[in-house]
């Protein structure tokens, strides 16, 4: 006959177990408390050069002072006077390309005419979390010349400790248009924003009120989407930002670079393109470049396939038609996805002054061209 295994003495004394029960609970909860408060407190550095002004949100709507919200406004004046530009990455803190572009702006740009305006974490709060069940990494580690930088990889939407909770319908204001109710946090489902409307309305009404105070001539919001998403390596605009559009597109073609214009649809409202183009004066456009991460059939998403791009299941997809993109097995690395941005950026900037006249022009140096970041490294650009 079998023996019977029986438990520890210790263990049956009901006071013991329960204890130990607790115990468990209390670790599990200090470490991924832990990690939350971490993740919620962290700043990642930005090395803008010495001297380099900084304006900050709040100065465009004293509410946000001191919330999550505030971040921070980098400012490039050239001696020469010329147009403006605001570029904006972080709109979506899950983003990374559009994220990691703004922070090589603000450590590579040198401006020698007009004015270019860059905020890196659009949506600052959306950095302070990550988008539940989709199991994204927190930090991306880049090694560059003086060590390993971290990049925060945060969420598409406000953290609910911002802005909790989520209605079942989200109404649009002022346009009465019904959303899911998620879309509520989302920024880029919230502009013209609102003085005293939820968190993410007043982020927006920050943002509307910088480029109305500067008169910004030429806003771009910088995104990512997923490989099957119809609008990637596109330029969505406002039809005010047309002709721009247009001919800056013909020069990235003459580069070597796709982009197609999609001019942003009249009745879908909250978003940069149409809003920021209807209640500012400024040509706003949003642009996409393709991130599996983002994807509905991805495999692992973890910190490699944020930077690499590569993943079986898109080659897969790819071969059999499904995608907007060219993709192989050799993916699309986050040299390509920011080497696309920011040569757009630059193609854009110039633009201006051949469509508006030489009052308009902007000049700048120090960022890499699409070349020279697809045959190195981001990190080679990170201070
Ligand atoms: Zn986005």
């Amino acid at each position: 006959m079998k023996e019977e295994k029986k438990a520890p003495a210790f263990l049956k004394n009901k006071l013991v177990k329960n204890l130990i029960c607790l115990v468990l609970i209390l670790t599990v909860a200090g470490i991924t408390g832990w990690e939350f408060y971490r993740f919620r407190t962290y700043r990642e550095e930005i090395k803008a050069p010495d001297g380099t002004e900084i304006q900050h949100l709040s100065d465009y709507l004293p509410s946000l002072k001191g919330t999550a919200g505030d971040t921070e406004i980098y400012v490039f004046r050239g001696e020469q006077d010329g147009g403006s530009m605001l570029v904006m990455g972080g709109t979506h803190a899950d983003e990374l390309a559009g994220h990691l572009s703004a922070i090589i702006m603000v450590e590579n740009l040198k401006v020698t005419r007009g004015t270019v305006y860059v905020i890196p974490r659009a949506n600052n709060s959306g950095f302070t979390n990550n988008f539940p069940q989709e199991a994204s990494p927190m930090y991306i580690e880049i090694p560059t010349a003086n060590g390993t930088r971290t990049v925060v990889y945060g969420s598409r939407a406000t953290n609910p400790v911002d802005q909790w909770p989520d209605p079942d319908l989200y109404t649009h204001y002022p346009s009465g248009q019904g959303l899911s109710g998620a879309e509520t946090r989302n920024l880029n489902r919230s502009y013209p924003g609102r003085e005293n409307g939820n968190f993410t309305e007043r982020v927006a009404c920050a943002i509307r009120n910088f480029i109305n105070t500067n008169a910004i001539d030429l806003t771009i919001d910088l995104h990512e989407a997923s490989p099957e998403y119809p609008n990637i390596n596109s330029s969505v605009l406002h039809e005010r930002a047309m002709k721009l559009s247009g001919d800056a597109s013909l020069e990235l073609d003459d580069l070597g670079i796709s982009m197609r214009m999609e001019v942003s649809p009249v009745n879908l409202h909250g978003l940069t393109h149409r809003e920021l183009g209807d209640y500012t004066n400024t040509l706003a456009l949003l642009m996409e470049t393709a991130n599996p991460c983002q994807g509905r059939i991805r495999g692992a998403t973890n910190a490699e396939l944020a930077l690499m791009g590569k993943d079986p299941c898109y080659v897969k997809a790819s071969e059999l038609g499904y995608l907007y993109i060219p993709y192989d097995e050799n993916g699309v690395a986050v040299e390509e996805r920011c080497g696309r941005h920011l040569q757009a950026i630059q193609v854009y900037a110039e633009a201006l002054g051949w469509v508006f006249g030489d009052e308009y022009t902007i000049e700048m140096t120090g960022l890499p061209q699409y070349n020279d970041l697809i045959s190195a490294s981001v990190g080679d650009w990170l201070k």
